[in-house]
């Protein structure tokens, strides 16, 4: 096993401080599985030049990433404010919504959601950019609401507001997600992650609009409200993976709930045998420090240990002043920690198709053997992505295609090692050259095992799935 090797994936997002072409080579360098553009702050010149740069350094270095386009989805959010208004403890403020005159008395701002005030509730809590200030609805008509500050802040123009338990009824893409997603595709994205997934139908509506642009960009739903932890297993079904996004999260729940709805989250995935993402505020100090907090080493152990498929940052190398340690962070967290991680196979899957089910034989009989590894042949990307589900710890899984964005999308499972290869119509010299290709490259040498999953030629012409033992020989 080449000493590169990991299970666990890492994710950055891309931003001012890595956009240039040195840091985004020196990043990719650095071990990063997946780009993210946040479209919460681009713009779709900046999506196509980000997205040439990608692919140029990545051939120059020789290492290839997948691109996720993070898409911003239905966010409720303040209107223009001429001057920030500081708010006390106490004080009165009125949301209006849009176009109505506010009533005069108070300091007023609008919001762009037409239903907040009949979808809230007096009594509750309305959290303003990120969580910082908090009100109480008071009292309210069809068009506004009366709010009391209980945490004081100063309000500046379109600020996020987060509603707690409140299900808001908004579509599940907006008109600048879609225009975002044309952008997207037409750059060649490999996935999508998709802001505020409250139910399975919200990924139906993408799906059919990537389908629409002919697009087969893999679909990660970010669960960061109370009704997408409710509908999980829905959601988790339907989509191609999940983004734990604890920054909306952690606004929308209680935050003493977040561990337990973390691991809840993972073993669900993990059940469906679908990838996991851990996001958001993972190595938060390194934003300006050039070291992580104790506390964020173990937040971050505690994903690899849960046996997350990926964890990910985001201001760390988006604005942050140490983006390439931070990836050197999550590498030295992940390499220490992986090793210690219990090697018992996922017994939470269910495998349905008999093909499946022989995953489980070979990641069993590749545990038996030392110095071991699995080469698995895939078209569609399905059989790496359920090896990936089953987590044999230390056996890497070598995922050979001959599809190149099918190879960017096997980047994400836990411990696939994707290779883009032209397939022979002769299975025999398939396997030789991906074991030669492995030899030549330094991931396996003599006297390694491999179980190999293929395809083999029968009698007449029949092609049957095989399971096979070799050792690379001398
Ligand atoms: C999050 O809220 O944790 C998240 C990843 O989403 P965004 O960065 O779009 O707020």
């Amino acid at each position: 096993m080449s000493d590169h090797y990991r299970h666990t994936k890492i994710i950055a997002t891309l931003g001012p401080a890595t956009e240039s072409k040195e840091m985004l080579s020196k990043l990719i360098r650095g071990g990063v599985d997946i780009l993210r553009l946040n479209m919460a702050h681009a713009s779709h010149q900046w999506v196509a030049d980000a997205m040439w740069f990608i692919r140029e350094v990545s051939t120059e270095v020789d290492r290839q990433v997948a691109v996720m386009m993070d898409v911003k989805g239905p966010e409720i959010r303040t209107g223009a404010v001429e001057e920030p208004i500081n708010l006390a403890a106490g004080d009165l403020i009125e949301f209006h919504i849009d176009g109505v005159e506010p009533s005069g008395d108070i300091p007023a701002v609008s919001v762009n959601y037409r239903g907040l005030p009949a979808e809230i509730e007096i009594g509750s809590t309305v959290l303003v950019d990120s969580g910082l200030i908090q009100l109480k609805a008071l009292e309210k008509t069809d068009e506004r609401i009366r709010l009391e500050v209980l945490t004081p802040g100063e309000m500046g123009s379109r600020r996020h507001i987060n509603l707690p338990g409140i299900q808001v009824d908004l579509p599940a893409l907006t008109e600048k997600d879609e225009d975002d997603l044309r952008a997207g595709v037409e750059a060649g994205i490999d996935f999508v992650a998709l802001s505020f997934v409250r139910e399975a139908d919200d990924v139906k509506v993408l799906r059919s609009f990537l389908d629409g642009l002919g697009s087969k960009a893999r679909i990660i739903a970010k669960i960061e409200d109370q009704a997408g932890v409710r509908n999980m297993e829905s959601i988790i079904r339907e989509a191609d993976g999940i983004m734990v996004a604890r920054g909306d999260l952690g606004i929308e729940i209680d935050y003493h709930q977040l561990p337990l709805v973390q691991s809840q989250l993972i073993r669900a995935c993990q059940a469906e045998g679908k990838p996991v993402i851990v996001a958001t505020h993972m190595l938060e100090s390194m934003i300006t420090s050039p070291m992580p907090t104790r506390a964020e080493v173990s937040d971050v152990s505690h994903a690899i240990r849960e046996q997350a498929d990926a964890v990910m940052l985001s201001g760390e190398t988006t604005t942050g002043a140490y983006p390439l340690e931070s990836v050197q962070v999550f590498r030295n967290i992940i390499e220490t920690i992986e090793p210690s991680v219990e090697r018992t196979l996922n017994d939470r899957i269910q495998l349905k198709e008999p093909k499946a089910k022989m995953l489980r034989s070979a990641a069993v009989l590749a545990a038996d053997l030392e110095d071991s590894g699995i080469i698995v042949f895939s078209r569609s990307g399905f059989l790496p992505y359920v090896l990936g589900a089953l987590r044999p710890h230390g056996i890497p899984i070598y995922a050979f295609t001959d599809i190149e964005s099918i190879f960017r999308q096997l980047l994400l499972p836990w411990g696939v090692e994707p290779f883009l290869m032209e397939f022979s119509d002769d299975p025999e010299k398939t396997i030789q050259d991906a074991m030669g290709y492995l030899k030549r490259k330094g991931w396996i040498k003599s006297g390694n095992w491999l179980v190999v999953i293929t395809n083999a030629l029968a009698e007449q012409g029949q092609i049957v799935d095989s399971l096979q033992l070799r050792q690379v020989e001398n």
